[in-house]
C-alpha cells in the first residue's frame, strides 16, 4: 500500500470536497498517480443512502451501509490525503479551501487552508425547510446517520412515552401519531418501513398502542412520488390505503411547534382550511436546498449569478465561469433530478475526464521534447524516425482528446413502499417497464445489495435482513 508522501512539485493538486456518491465514485476510478489528490469531509466514510430509511426502524443496521473512507483510499495506487473537516469557504481567486474541523475532538489547530490548482465540489446539499418556522427545533430530517439514529429513538421514544402510566387518551394519540412531512421518495420509504415496523414488531410487543398508532404522510401537491408514472402512483397510494397509511394530498406544512403542525389544505373547491395536526414524531423530507459554501462561491463568480438551485455546470461539468473547478452530484445544476444515479455517473466521467487530461498532458510533453530532438538531430536518418514517432504521438494524442461530454443514462427509478412491495419505473432496451409488487420487491432488494459499496457492505446488509427475519426488529430504545 502506498504511504503518505510529501506533495509532488511536478504534479498538479486535485482537491476534493466530500465523501458522498459524486465525490466517491470519482476517487473509486481516478489514477492517482497523476495528481496530488486531496480529499476533504466532515464525514469519514460513505453513506449508501438508499438504504438508509431502513435503519430508522432497525431493517438494517447503520453501519453495514457506511463504508470507511480510509479502506479504499489506502488501496489506490498513489498516497491520498484525507483531512476530516468541513470545507467552510473556497476562495476562488486565491485558490485555497479554508477548512474547520468540526468534530468533538480538536486538536491545537482546527481551521487550516488548503491550496488547489483543481477543486471539484461534491459537498451534496442541505435539508429544504423552506424558512417555515419550528422546522429545525422540532423535526428529524432523513439525511445522514445521526438522523435516523435520532427517528429510531424517537420512534421508541413515543411509544413508551404513550405506554406512561396516566397517560390522557387524547396525549396517547397525540404521542402515536407518526407525521411524515414531504411525498417524495424519501417520505414513502420511511412511511413504508415505519408502517412495517408496527405491523411486524411494535404491534406484538406492545399490543396496547395498536389502536392509536398512526403513520401519515403529508404532501403540498395534488399526489406523491411525482417522478414516478401515474400508474405506480395509484399503485403507491392504493398499497397505502391497505396499509392504512393516510395520504394527506394538497395540504402544505406552514409552521411547526412541539407538538402540532400547521397545514393548509386546499378542497376541490380551492377553499383553503389551515389545519392543526398533533403529532409525537414528525420527520420532515421535503427535499434539497443548497449549503452555505457553495451559495458563498456562486456569489464570487459572476457567471452563476442568475443560478438559484445550485452551481450552474457545462456538459463538461466544468462550473461555469471558471476553468478549474468541477461540481458534481446534488450541489450541481446539469438538468438532471438530484439523485444518487446521477451523482456516481458524474464521479465516474470526471474520473475519466482527469485520467484523460493527465494523459494529454504526457503525451505534449513527450510531444514537445521529440520535436527539440528533431531539431537538434545530426543526421536525416535520425530526424526522419523522430519525425515518424511525431505522427505517431500525435494520432495518439487525437484520439485521447476526443472525450465526449457527460451523458447521462437512467437506468429506472425504484422505491420500496412498505408490506414486501416496491415500485420500479425502469426502462430497459425493451422499452419502458412499470411494475409494483412482491416481485418488484425481490427485484429491489436484489438491485440495492448488487449496488453496495463492497463485499463486506454486502454481507452485513444480508445478516441484517436475515436477523430480522428470524428475530424480528429489536425494539430497545438505545
Ligand atoms: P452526498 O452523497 O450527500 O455527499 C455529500 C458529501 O459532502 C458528504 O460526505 C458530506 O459529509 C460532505 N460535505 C458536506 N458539507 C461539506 C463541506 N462543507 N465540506 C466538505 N464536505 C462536505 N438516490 C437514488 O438515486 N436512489 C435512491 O434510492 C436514493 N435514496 C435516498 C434515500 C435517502 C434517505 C436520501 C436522503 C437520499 C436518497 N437518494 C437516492 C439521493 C442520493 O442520496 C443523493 O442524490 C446523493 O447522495 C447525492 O450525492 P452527492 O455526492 O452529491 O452528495
Ligand atoms: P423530493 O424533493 O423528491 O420531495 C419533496 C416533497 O415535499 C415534494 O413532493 C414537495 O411537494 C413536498 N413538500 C415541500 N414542502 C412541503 C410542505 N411545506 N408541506 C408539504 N409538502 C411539502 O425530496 P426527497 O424525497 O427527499 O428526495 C430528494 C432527492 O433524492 C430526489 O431527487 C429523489 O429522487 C432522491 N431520492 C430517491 C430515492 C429513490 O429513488 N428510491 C429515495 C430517496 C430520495
Amino acid at each position: 500500500p502506498p504511504e503518505q508522501q510529501e506533495p509532488d512539485p511536478k504534479k498538479k493538486t486535485l482537491v476534493v470536497l466530500g465523501t458522498g456518491w459524486g465525490s466517491v465514485s470519482l476517487l473509486k476510478k481516478l489514477d492517482t498517480e497523476n495528481y496530488n489528490v486531496i480529499v476533504i469531509s466532515p464525514r469519514n466514510y460513505f453513506l449508501f443512502t438508499p438504504l438508509l430509511p431502513s435503519c430508522t426502524v432497525g431493517t438494517i443496521e447503520h453501519r453495514s451501509i457506511m463504508e470507511p473512507i480510509r479502506h479504499f483510499l489506502r488501496h489506490k495506487k498513489a498516497a491520498v490525503k484525507f483531512y476530516e473537516a468541513e470545507a467552510t469557504k473556497i476562495d476562488y481567486e486565491k485558490r485555497v479551501v479554508y477548512i474547520n474541523d468540526e468534530s468533538e475532538i480538536k486538536g491545537a489547530i482546527s481551521t487550516t487552508e488548503v491550496p488547489f490548482d483543481m477543486l471539484v465540489v461534491g459537498v451534496g446539499a442541505e435539508n429544504a425547510t423552506f424558512g417555515i418556522p419550528g422546522v429545525r427545533e422540532h423535526s428529524s430530517f432523513l439525511k445522514e446517520v445521526a438522523d435516523a439514529q435520532r427517528i429510531r429513538k424517537r420512534i421508541m421514544d413515543c411509544c413508551e412515552t404513550a405506554m406512561f402510566k396516566d397517560q390522557s387518551p387524547e396525549e396517547v394519540k397525540r404521542l402515536l401519531h407518526m407525521v411524515v412531512v414531504g411525498g417524495g421518495p424519501t417520505g414513502v420509504e420511511f412511511a413504508g418501513e415505519l408502517q412495517d415496523y408496527f405491523e411486524n414488531d411494535l404491534k406484538k410487543w406492545i399490543p396496547e398502542i395498536a389502536e392509536n398508532f398512526h403513520v401519515t404522510l403529508v404532501e403540498a401537491l395534488p399526489s406523491v412520488l411525482p417522478m414516478f408514472s401515474k400508474q405506480l402512483i395509484d399503485y403507491t397510494e392504493q398499497t397505502f390505503k391497505e396499509e392504512t397509511i393516510e395520504i394527506r394530498t394538497k395540504t402544505m406544512v406552514k409552521n411547526v411547534t412541539d407538538k402540532y403542525i400547521e397545514a393548509e389544505y386546499t378542497g376541490p373547491d380551492g377553499k383553503k382550511v389551515l389545519e392543526q395536526i398533533p403529532y409525537g414524531l414528525l420527520v420532515w423530507a421535503t427535499g434539497n436546498a443548497l449549503r452555505p459554501v457553495v451559495k458563498d462561491l456562486m456569489t464570487q463568480i459572476p457567471a452563476q449569478k442568475d443560478s438559484r438551485r445550485g452551481l450552474a455546470v457545462n456538459e463538461y461539468l466544468v462550473v461555469k465561469g471558471t476553468d478549474n473547478v468541477w461540481a458534481v452530484g446534488d450541489c450541481a445544476i446539469a438538468n438532471y433530478a438530484p439523485t444518487a444515479q446521477v451523482a456516481a455517473q458524474e464521479g465516474a466521467f470526471l474520473a475519466r475526464l482527469f485520467n484523460q487530461m493527465a494523459k494529454t498532458e504526457e503525451i505534449e510533453q513527450e510531444l514537445q521534447s521529440l520535436s527539440e530532438r528533431q531539431e537538434k538531430a545530426p543526421s536525416k536518418e535520425v530526424r526522419d524516425a523522430a519525425f515518424g514517432e511525431i505522427k505517431e504521438l500525435q494520432k495518439r494524442l487525437r484520439r485521447v482528446k476526443q472525450m465526449g461530454p457527460f451523458e447521462y443514462s437512467h437506468q429506472g427509478s425504484l422505491a420500496y413502499i412498505g408490506s414486501e412491495k416496491a415500485v420500479a419505473d425502469i426502462s430497459w432496451l425493451t422499452g419502458n417497464l412499470a411494475t409494483g409488487g412482491t416481485l418488484t420487491y425481490f427485484f429491489w432488494r436484489s438491485a440495492y445489495l448488487s449496488m453496495c459499496f463492497s463485499t463486506r457492505n454486502r454481507v452485513l446488509v444480508l445478516v441484517d435482513w436475515i436477523k430480522a427475519k428470524m428475530f424480528g426488529r429489536d425494539v430497545s430504545r438505545e
